[in-house]
């Protein structure tokens, strides 16, 4: 591993900035959806973040494939993700090779979790698979 291609503080810092912005972002679509359906699964999760700010309860709910916000919700999984290492410190190393991630990657999309060099493989073993 070369430390020299690992994120500078300050470029660690913005990306964790984005991360920040988008998850507040997402978690903001997701309250506003909700707010304005009547499915009493949603209402339900609704009010449990609303007592609770549980979002654990928006991963479950994640899992019922609900197609008004599940997209949301996946990408608030993934910007999460990302937050949690950038924390343990694990943040910019690819998840497969454990290479660092490109900084310009990272800054095109910050929850990104491989580098483009794994990722491509992982799609392709995706798109095999169907
Ligand atoms: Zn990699």
């Amino acid at each position: 591993m070369n430390a020299a291609r690992s994120l500078t503080t300050a470029q660690r810092t913005t990306l964790e900035s984005a991360l920040q912005a988008r998850q507040r972002e997402l978690r903001a679509d997701v309250a506003a959806k909700l707010k304005t359906q009547d499915d009493p699964r949603l209402v339900g999760l609704r009010n449990r973040m609303e007592d609770t700010d549980d979002w654990a309860a928006a991963d479950a709910m994640a899992a019922q494939d609900i197609a008004l916000v599940s997209r949301d919700l996946a990408e608030l999984a993934n910007v999460e993700q990302a937050l949690a290492r950038v924390a343990d410190g694990s943040y910019g190393d690819c998840a497969d090779c454990g290479n660092p991630i490109p900084y310009e990657r990272l800054a095109a999309y910050p929850a990104a979790r491989r580098c483009v060099a794994c990722q491509e493989k992982t799609e392709q073993r995706e798109r095999a698979r169907k």
